[in-house]
């Protein structure tokens, strides 16, 4: 980027990089209202955050950009004030009539666009990060400031395991016990989640679409569940992955899968392959398998690697923490 947008540099030179992480996630329980007038659907959502982080670094510098690395680093993911990243940093330095530009180092561990909130994580990270490079401690400020990014950054700030009510950034804790074992196999194809949020309405308005019961061919056994958030939440308070996968539930199923129909078959090979359940991740396309333990989990994997329509295997659990800062590696 050119021109920084608040004005000149304040000595970027005298300051150290900071760096915070921040973590993906995924909705074991997403309820979606009827489209409203604002052209905003009402969630009733239960959020846990996964084992996969994003990293980002702020350097100081002469003007605002963003750089990416890591796994995840690809050509779709934008470089300009779009990012969410950047964007965060740009946000919060406008709340707090900051000048203080920065390089936007992002490493990326997150699949991006699978519903599993890497650009959410990257904001959350971000936040962390600027407000401790400027020295901001107004907690509410910081929040209100995520809310505006976007409806998954405040929960990316707070991590573990959350409700979400409103547009899903309304959140309360969640008391969960032990760790889940999660199969994450992300596809070879992309979904935008305004697409599928449209094509959910589209499927509704034609009586084609319930709550997800019959998402394709054998995936309907692996995702039909009661839309009853507090089952997956007491599920969550029990820390038995059995219970939890009975109550697992998400109603843009099959909408994401009449998108992208290879979501379908991916669902069939990780239940044939001995999930306990597979679970479209948000508006996916990533598909989640729940695992009973981390060998059940490696059984999974090696079964799924193969199958046609995914792109990567990535082994992960939950619940993991909120966004927060990364020391620096000490001085030798
Ligand atoms: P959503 O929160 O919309 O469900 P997602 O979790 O499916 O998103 P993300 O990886 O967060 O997927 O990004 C969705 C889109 O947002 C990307 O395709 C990209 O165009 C844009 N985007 C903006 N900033 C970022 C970022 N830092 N990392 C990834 N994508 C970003």
């Amino acid at each position: 980027m050119t021109g920084s947008p608040f004005g000149p540099a304040s000595h970027p030179e005298t300051l150290d990089p900071v760096t915070a992480r921040a973590y993906g996630k995924i909705n074991a329980f997403l309820a979606v209202g009827p489209l409203q007038d604002d052209g905003y659907h009402d969630l009733v959502t239960v959020f846990q955050s996964l084992d996969l982080a994003e990293t980002v670094t702020l350097v100081p510098a002469e003007d605002f950009s963003v750089t990416l690395s890591g796994r995840y680093a690809d050509t779709t993911v934008p470089l300009d004030s779009s990012n969410l990243g950047l964007a965060a940093v740009l946000a919060l330095a406008e709340a707090t009539g900051t000048t203080i530009p920065v390089e936007v180092a992002i490493e990326k561990n997150v699949p991006v666009a699978g519903g599993m909130g890497g650009g959410s994580a990257d904001a959350a990270a971000a936040l962390v990060a600027y407000a401790h490079l400027i020295g901001c401690t107004d907690r509410d400020l910081i929040a209100e400031v995520a809310r505006g990014l976007g409806a998954d950054v405040p929960f990316a700030l707070r991590g573990g395991t959350a409700l979400g009510t409103g547009r899903g950034d309304e959140l309360s804790p969640v008391l969960g016990r032990g760790e889940f074992h999660w199969v994450l196999a992300t596809s070879t194809g992309r979904l935008s989640t305004p697409e599928v949020y449209r094509r959910l309405d589209e499927l509704r308005a034609a009586g084609s679409s319930t709550t997800g019961a019959d998402a394709g061919p054998g995936a309907g056994a692996a995702e039909a569940g009661p839309a009853d958030p507090a089952a997956v939440l007491r599920a969550l308070g029990t820390a038995d992955p059995e219970a939890l996968a009975g109550a697992l539930h998400n109603d843009m199923t099959d909408a994401a899968i009449d998108l992208l129909p290879d979501i379908a078959h991916v669902m069939d090979t990780g239940m044939r392959a001995g999930a306990l359940r597979a679970l479209v991740s948000g508006s996916g396309p990533t598909v989640g398998f729940l695992a009973r333990d981390h060998t059940h989990a490696l059984e999974i994997a090696v079964l799924l690697e193969a199958s046609r329509g995914v792109r990567q295997v990535v082994r992960t659990t939950g619940p993991a923490g909120g966004a927060h800062l990364v020391p620096p590696p000490a001085a030798a």
